[in-house]
């Protein structure tokens, strides 16, 4: 199958003046449309070709796991953002609480754990097969389907995520996108986790 670069689910200027439309131009049109376009020159006469992302994902390495695996990671995170000022549903925030503490000790603990993250990489917040919620970090193109957990929410922390917008300043980065991330689709990505 031929995969195909998806549409930012708003407008380009829709996140301005925290993601600018320049960096959406950079990011969305050129890095994640390479992964795109690389995966789908890898994969050619391979057996690849006939595999969905996801399957690909779990079963491939090299360059065609680094560039399947931006695909799903640049397609979860442009996904999980929104200007609609969203919240945690009450079951979202039940979770929070009882996994993390709290909703505040959860952002604390997924910017603290941004910040350290090692060069470049996504953090990660997933269900696992227990119900629980986990937070990770990831380098690279590394992502929770490679351990059989369900993804929620991702924050891509390369530096071509925000560098056009605030230099080497990730900090302002992460506090920025957090209020930009789309709770109802978290929400209801949880509650399918759930069934
Ligand atoms: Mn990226």
């Amino acid at each position: 199958m031929t995969h195909v670069l998806m549409d930012l689910p708003f407008a380009a200027d829709a996140l301005e003046p925290y993601i600018s439309r320049e960096t959406l131009q950079y990011h969305h049109g050129k890095h994640h449309a390479t992964y795109v376009n690389n995966l789908n020159k890898l994969i050619v006469g391979t057996p690849f070709e006939e595999m969905s992302l996801e399957a690909i994902i779990t079963s491939s390495s090299g360059g065609i796991f680094n560039n399947a695996a931006q695909v799903f990671n640049h397609d979860f995170y442009f996904n999980g953002m929104s200007n609609a000022n969203t919240m945690p549903s009450d079951k979202m925030l039940e979770l929070l609480t009882r996994d993390f503490g709290s909703a505040e000790a959860f952002k604390e603990k997924f910017i603290q754990m941004a910040l350290g993250l090692f060069g470049s990489g996504w953090v990660w917040l997933s269900m696992n097969s227990n119900g629980v919620l986990v937070l990770e970090p990831h380098s690279n193109a590394s992502n929770p389907l490679l351990s059989g957990l369900t993804p929620l929410l991702t924050c891509d922390v390369w530096e071509h995520a925000y560098y056009i917008d605030y230099r080497n300043a990730r900090v302002d980065y992460l506090e920025k996108w957090w209020t930009l991330i789309d709770w109802d689709l978290v929400s209801r990505k949880l509650e399918a986790a759930q069934q």
